[in-house]
């Protein structure tokens, strides 16, 4: 259990922030704030072709021309069980 509650060292938190940029070279950041939007989020494109996140799309007067819902990784990897087994 103690575990799970000790805090990260600098090496493990060194590991983690070159895991996410190297799995996410090719991911659209805000191009305002550079942040990668989450999943879940919503991202806004705009005519001049930038991208920014919801929290700066608040922040302009700007009306994006379209927006779209970031999905995970898992979308389309998922499994739906179906019960086949017979009734009577
Ligand atoms: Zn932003």
């Amino acid at each position: 259990m103690a575990e799970h509650t000790r805090p990260r060292t600098d090496f493990e938190l060194a590991l983690l922030r070159r895991g996410l940029s190297e799995r996410a070279p090719s991911a659209e950041r805000c191009e305002r704030c550079g942040r990668i939007p989450l999943t879940g989020e919503v991202v806004y494109k705009y005519d001049s072709g930038s991208v920014r996140c919801e929290l700066c799309r608040a922040l302009t007067a700007d009306v994006p021309r379209y927006s779209r819902l970031l999905r995970g990784p898992e979308l389309g990897h998922t499994i739906r069980i179906v019960d086949q087994r017979n009734r009577g």
